[in-house]
């Protein structure tokens, strides 16, 4: 096991990466800018090393000061978190050609999942069920773009192979808009990705968004952790997520689970990972894969007693998985609301001076969030400050945990979205399970305030 980790991130997933470094007996450098200089796990931190200024690009994505902030430090390995430089292949590159372990996948496995063309590529190889669509990037040639289209069947999507964050799509309804549709996605993408290949998928119209939790150790030994639903989601950013999802038949998660252990074993992939899925009709189709602990991994947490960070850690030493498949067993429901320092109707961000901060407790309830009283939420970053988790016997256990833990939750001198969280969690469809990705977007237009 490594002696010592740099975190490479800020706010409650640098918090729950130390708590699993104090859990495994290593020790933990925090790296933070200087609009976090009174976050709770610098306070907290044994060592703690200043990368820059407040604004990102000069320190969370200041790969220079981070490498150099290992090597004064005698880390032995970098946790890159989420978001920040967590998929970016030329940072793993770095970290290691620096005499570091990365925390995560290969760059190649990095790289190769980061373009959404070879991505898909690859899954098909592994017999990973795909939205049906152009095989590869589009040609240039209109005629046969049209006969592509054709053939998918209108509507179609067209998407930037390297495309995130919910950009660099757009959906086409008709052939008179086809070509057009094309051309200005290229032209968005070259100039927002640096790389103009597009593709096209059949856009499913009321989809669920459905993921697969993979891990896998460095000695070809994977296994999957179930799914999550994540649909609730608003302009592509998820804000509720649960685990089991509603009503999708175990049978088929467990067929669509083994395809995505096969693939992770075909790339040796290794650490944690996970693959999206659009479900439609009960089918799967994937749409991209993330190679990085995710916001939502506490609920496959809680439903599986499988601590994914420590795992992380101890696959990166070269540790062996410490559980096979047959040993992961699901147990009753977790449910995560995403706190952010927002506007709870408007969404304008919120930050500022938290006066009063009292987290909820009881039975099943998990809190993982760096704020206390008197912190103040910067300007700079991302608004979520924190998550709120609970698991339960059953998904109405669950819900009603939910229901009493946001009772209890007092946040003054910012704006949250408890408030939201709360009307959600009293909502008969949501609460009778299986909204599609679209259901909270609807949602919000019918509660206009
Ligand atoms: P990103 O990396 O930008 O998040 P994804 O490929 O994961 O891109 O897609 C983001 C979202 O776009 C999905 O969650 C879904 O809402 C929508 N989307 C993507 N592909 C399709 C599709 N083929 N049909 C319908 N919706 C899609």
């Amino acid at each position: 096991m490594f002696k010592k980790i740099l975190v490479a991130n800020r706010g409650e997933i640098a918090l729950r990466i130390q708590r699993a470094c104090q859990e495994l007996g290593v020790k933990a450098v925090m790296v933070y800018s200087e609009a976090d200089r009174d976050a709770k796990y610098v306070k907290l931190a044994e060592e703690a090393v200043c990368i820059g200024p407040a604004p990102s690009a000069l320190s969370y994505l200041n790969m220079p000061a981070i490498i150099a902030a290992a090597e004064v430090t005698d880390a032995e390995a970098i946790h890159p978190g989420y978001g920040f430089l967590s998929e970016n292949a030329d940072f793993a590159e770095r970290v290691e050609k620096s005499g570091f372990q990365f925390i995560g996948p290969t760059p190649e496995s990095i790289r190769i999942m980061g373009d959404k063309v070879s991505a898909k590529q690859a899954m098909i190889k592994a017999g990973v069920p795909c939205v049906p669509g152009s095989e590869g990037e589009l040609p240039d040639d209109p005629t046969q773009i049209r006969r592509i289209a054709k053939s998918v069947g209108y509507p179609v999507i067209i998407k930037a192979a390297g495309g995130g964050g919910g950009r660099g799509m757009r959906v086409v309804h008709t052939e008179a808009a086809l070509i057009n549709a094309v051309a200005m996605t290229k032209a968005e993408a070259g100039a927002a990705f640096g790389n103009p290949a597009v593709y096209m998928e059949k856009f499913l119209q009321n989809p669920r968004h459905i993921e697969i939790q993979i891990l896998a150790d460095k000695h070809k030994n994977a296994v999957y952790l179930g799914e999550r639903d994540c649909s609730m989601q608003r302009r592509h950013q998820k804000i509720i997520e649960e685990a089991p999802a509603p009503g999708i038949p175990r049978k088929l998660i467990e067929r669509v689970g083994e395809r995505c252990v096969a693939a992770c074993k075909k790339i040796g992939y290794r650490g944690a990972g996970t693959f999206e899925f659009l479900y439609e009709d009960g089918e799967f189709y994937f749409i991209e894969m993330n190679t990085r602990v995710q916001v939502e991994h506490p609920v496959t947490e809680m439903i599986t007693g499988v601590d994914i960070v420590k795992t992380q850690i101890m696959v990166a030493a070269g540790e062996r998985l410490p559980f096979t498949q047959k040993q992961i067993q699901i147990r009753g429901h977790a449910i995560e609301c995403r706190v952010n320092a927002e506007d709870p109707y408007k969404f304008v961000p919120s930050p500022g001076r938290v006066t009063m901060w009292h987290a909820p407790g009881g039975p099943g309830v998990r809190v993982d969030s760096h704020i206390y009283t008197n912190y103040f939420v910067p300007p700079n970053y991302d608004s979520m400050i924190g998550k709120i988790i609970v698991h339960g016997d059953t998904r109405e256990q669950a819900l009603a945990r939910m229901r009493t833990a946001l009772g209890e939750t007092v946040v003054e001198g910012i704006n949250t979205n408890i408030p939201l969280h709360r009307e959600l969690m009293v909502d008969a469809k949501f609460m009778s399970g299986g909204t599609n990705i679209h259901y909270l977007e609807e949602w919000l237009v019918h509660h206009k305030r």
